[in-house]
């Protein structure tokens, strides 16, 4: 069993201290996931890890990943239409994907308002939690847009960036 909790909206899921031995390889992933600011998918981020020890599977860092995650040490990105994306860095903050590139950049709580408190008044589901995702276009994809477009100006047809976060409130209200 675990307990969650929101902070400032963003999920936080706690996990009873479940002692668990850092391995070599645990560390590692850990580092390297916390070093890299892009939330790398799994995929990536065993490209990485695998330069610095070679001999890395790619389920050992699932696996690791799981552990992390578990544990409360790393965040699991559930985006939608898109793999998994891992996040070293468990302080609140939001994430905002590029709807052209892809790219997953974070939000820091102070930049968004007007969504602290959420709630389903009616459902016949059990609701277990809700969640966001801010979507726009990045700043390299938006000067790609406007140096194609000829004239510095927004491109016909570029899409205004519109709001979506990722964020789990499980804050559960009987
Ligand atoms: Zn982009
Ligand atoms: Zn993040």
């Amino acid at each position: 069993m675990f307990c969650c909790t929101a902070l400032h909206g963003v999920f936080v899921m706690m996990v009873p201290a479940i002692p668990k031995r850092m391995t070599r390889q645990r560390r590692l992933v850990l580092d390297e996931l916390k070093r890299l600011k892009n939330h790398p998918s799994a995929d990536y981020l065993f490209g990485v890890v695998r330069q610095k020890m070679p001999n890395i599977s790619l389920g050992t860092v699932y696996r690791n990943l799981d552990v992390l995650v578990n544990t409360g040490l790393a965040l699991r990105l559930d985006l939608a239409g898109g793999q998994c994306r891992y996040d070293g860095d468990i302080s609140p903050h939001y994430h905002i994907r590029c709807v052209l590139c892809g790219d997953l950049d974070d939000l820091p709580v102070s930049a968004v308002a007007g969504i602290d408190n959420p709630r389903v008044l009616e459902s016949n589901y059990a609701v277990m939690g809700w969640r966001m995702e801010f979507d726009g276009v990045c700043p390299a994809c938006r000067n790609k847009t406007d140096e194609d477009s000829g004239n510095g100006k927004e491109a016909p047809g570029m899409i205004a960036p519109f709001p979506r976060v990722i964020v789990t409130d499980t804050e559960l209200e009987d």
